[in-house]
């Protein structure tokens, strides 16, 4: 079982505490995988959320998403450790962990962060529902009369040092 963080970098003006939104749904991460048995990268990306769960084979428990690789037919499987971490107008510009992913037979070399984030404004607390699907995103803050605005985002997966877990 390997922890694999998965960290982002992004310009954020005048707004903060850039979130996924699960205050009615649960978010969905959108990953590439690749298979730890022959290396070949999902075509396709697969949705995994810490709301379904299903069984890893020969009783080792549940986890976020199983899957079979379609070419060496391996199992492998996803869970989500903790919760989400905001990325907040102090990491601006920098790399930081907003997930951690509990990986088994698989590592993820892929993301789109696509719709379903919000975040706030820096001073005026104002909450947005914020998409990402055109890899930014620009709004008026009109309570503190500002433009708002997340552009240039990055992510990049990293080694992560073990889960932090308490939140789950
Ligand atoms: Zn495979």
């Amino acid at each position: 079982m390997t922890v694999i963080d998965l960290q982002i970098k992004a310009e954020l003006l005048n707004v903060t505490g850039l979130v996924p939104d699960e205050s009615e749904t649960a978010y969905d991460w959108h990953l590439k995988t690749r298979c730890s048995g022959c290396n070949e990268v999902t075509a396709n990306f697969v949705t995994v959320n810490d709301v379904e769960t299903s069984k890893i084979s020969g009783s080792r428990g549940d986890a976020n998403l199983v899957m079979r690789c379609k070419f060496c037919k391996r199992e492998a499987s996803v869970g989500i450790v903790g919760k989400p971490a905001a990325y907040t107008a102090e990491h601006s510009g920098k790399f930081a962990t907003v997930v951690s992913f509990e990986c088994r037979g698989l590592e993820p070399v892929e993301f789109e962060p696509r719709d379903g984030w919000a975040a706030q404004g820096a001073e005026s607390k104002t909450r947005f529902a914020v998409d990402l699907t055109e890899g930014e995103w620009y709004d008026y803050d009109e309570r503190a009369s500002l433009e708002v605005s997340i552009t240039e985002i990055e992510h990049r997966f990293e080694r992560g040092k073990g889960p932090a877990k308490g939140a789950k």
